[in-house]
């Protein structure tokens, strides 16, 4: 295989796997490494499931950019013929001011998007699974759903491969460097040339940017399944993906009975560690605090704990994405569209990626994920 490349991608988790498969789409050399064997359970996109959703409370922004990633899913469901998507509709709920509330309606109303508000009480009637209480009012949008994360990370990979991209797995790149306007990216087994580089590192992107400082923080983050007292009311046609705001500022999802149990998790106040010492343990403690939130609002998830695992989010300060080319090195592409919301979006930021390395330029605004450097 040549060493000499188009393009270099370094991580091949959710967003480098869509831009491998971009790209290789394109026609280009692409090279793509990653430190283990995606889809692994060691970044931040395993635990079987994802929410996908439309009416986007963080910014109405965000909405151009989800209904071209439903369209890129479907398409990529029909290359692969994997199942990539359930769709199980959505509800956003809190107090009428909340920021879950306050804001899927206003970008359900920017964008014109199908949704309904609904009382604690015809919540409550329509989804017994979930009990708000009185005062707590729900945005339910009928497109949102569920996306399997370790099949779409495996679709990406395979159709890069399909179309001809060389992808190298338990390989870490070590350091890169500027090889004369190209770039010198130097791994665990050898070194490679390429013309760009793409660094979709997750996690672990500080350590390939030790000389930008960028004010990212990596957040440890655990998910829980619970075995439902009475199942039929979690079945993915009674039960649709759920984002709780239970207090200002603090958040709870879940997700309906796929046959491994009910999936919770809280959204942020988790420790902030380094990924290459994160304790994956969870201890009993963590264990009581998530269910004393399934106690109070899907009482009937209340039964024996079936499983656990710990995931990380790399946050940067306002919670909106970091998108932008390296200050120093215009040939190298920075991505960390996490803060614990990327995955949907994916697919679609493989194609901005793809678009900002081959043309220049995306017909999305990134306004809100560029010029953030400190
Ligand atoms: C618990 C949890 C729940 C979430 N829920 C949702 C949700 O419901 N909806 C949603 O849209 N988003 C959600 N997110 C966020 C979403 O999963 C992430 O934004 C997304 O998965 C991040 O993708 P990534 O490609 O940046 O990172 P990753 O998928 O972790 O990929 C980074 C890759 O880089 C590799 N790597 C690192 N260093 C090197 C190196 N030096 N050399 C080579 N390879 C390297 C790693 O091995 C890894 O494979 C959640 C995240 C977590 C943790």
């Amino acid at each position: 295989m040549p060493s000499r490349f188009d393009v270099a991608i370094v991580g091949l988790g959710a967003m480098g796997s869509a831009v491998a498969c971009q790209l290789a789409r394109r026609g280009g050399r692409v090279l793509g490494l990653d430190r283990f064997a995606p889809p692994h359970a060691l970044g931040s996109s395993h635990g079987q499931t994802r929410i996908i959703r439309e009416a986007y409370f963080e910014h109405p922004a965000y909405v151009p950019l989800v209904r071209r990633a439903y369209e890129l899913w479907a398409e990529l469901e029909g290359q692969t013929g994997r199942a990539l998507f359930r769709q199980t509709g959505g509800l956003m709920i809190g107090r009428p001011d909340s920021a879950v509330v306050a804001g899927a309606k206003r970008s359900a109303k920017e964008h014109s998007l199908q949704h309904e508000v609904l009382s604690a009480a015809e919540v409550r009637c329509r989804f017994p699974a979930l009990q708000p209480c009185d005062g707590m009012i729900a945005v339910w949008e009928p497109r949102a759903g569920i996306l399997f994360p370790e099949i779409c990370i495996e679709a990406h990979l395979t159709m890069a491969r399909k179309q001809g991209a060389d992808l190298r797995s338990d390989e870490p790149a070590l350091s890169w460097e500027d090889d004369g306007g190209a770039v010198r990216v130097i791994t665990s087994k050898g070194a490679y040339h390429a013309g760009q580089l793409v660094l979709t590192a997750g996690s672990w992107i500080q350590s390939l940017l030790r000389d930008l400082k960028l004010p990212l923080a990596v957040e440890r983050q655990v998910q829980f399944w619970f075995e439902p007292k009475h199942p039929v009311h979690f079945q993915p046609e009674r039960c649709p993906i759920h984002i709780w705001e239970h207090e200002p500022g603090r958040f709870f999802y879940g997700f309906p009975d796929l046959g491994d149990g009910v999936k919770v998790a809280r959204h942020h106040e988790g420790a902030i560690i380094n990924p290459d010492s994160i304790n994956r343990e969870v201890g009993p403690e963590e264990v009581e605090a998530m269910r004393a939130f399934v106690r109070q609002f899907l009482p009937e998830a209340d039964g024996p704990l079936r499983a656990t695992v710990v995931c990380m989010y790399t946050n940067t300060p306002d919670g909106h994405f970091f998108i932008d080319w390296h200050p120093a090195h215009p040939q190298v592409l920075i991505a960390s569209p996490c803060s614990g919301h990327g995955f949907k979006f994916s697919t679609v930021i493989g194609e901005v990626m793809a678009d900002l390395l081959t043309a220049g330029q995306s017909r999305f605004d990134l306004s809100l994920f560029r010029n953030r450097f400190p």
